[in-house]
């Protein structure tokens, strides 16, 4: 199973919105339970731009640069991967988070954001443009891409952070019916 680096470790998020301590429990321990290794993704957030960063939205991560920094991450990842699949281990999943500009699956975000944020440039209307976009978040998008060009077969899960409860039978229904 690929999940995303905060599911794990929730320290990795934008300082002061993590909901829990430590990581996701109900998720990762029904995981283990349920028979499956865990390998880590990175927090490509993190590596750009910090713990001190602002929260953002897809667009503002949609530039090459930040494309490149999350292969330049996944690449080892994709090696280790690859090596499990080419042996005959199953690939169950990615899980990723919804919302997240990055690790989105079923949902990213989206808004007309970025400039400055004082009195004077339009903060309000900046705000009130954040909705929600089906669509994967730019580390997924990338993820996807680099899975398929080394031919590996899995499917693309989430959870929501606001219901876990909820959010992990519902994945593990999902993975084992
Ligand atoms: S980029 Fe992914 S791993 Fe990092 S904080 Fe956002 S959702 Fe979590």
């Amino acid at each position: 199973m690929l999940v995303s680096h905060c599911i794990l470790n929730v320290n990795a998020k934008v300082y002061g919105i993590a909901t829990e301590p430590a990581g996701c429990r109900q998720i990762v321990s029904e995981l283990l339970n349920n028979g499956y290794g865990i390998v880590q993704l990175p927090c490509v957030e993190q590596s750009c731009f910090g713990i001190r960063r602002w929260g953002q939205v897809k667009e503002q991560m949609n530039f090459p640069g930040f494309r490149s920094k999350c292969y330049e991450l996944l690449n080892p990842v994709i090696g280790q991967v690859a090596d499990f699949y080419n042996n005959g281990y199953e690939i169950a999943a990615v899980i990723g988070l919804d919302g997240s500009p990055a690790c989105g699956v079923n949902y990213t975000c989206t808004g007309n954001w970025g400039g400055e944020i004082g009195d004077g440039y339009g903060l309000q209307s900046k705000i009130k443009s954040l909705d929600k976009l089906p669509e994967y978040g730019v580390m997924m998008e990338v993820l996807a891409e680099m899975l398929d060009g080394s031919g590996i077969v899995t499917k693309f899960l989430s959870v929501d952070e606001s219901n876990p409860e909820a959010s992990t039978q519902e994945l593990i229904s999902k993975l084992i019916g």
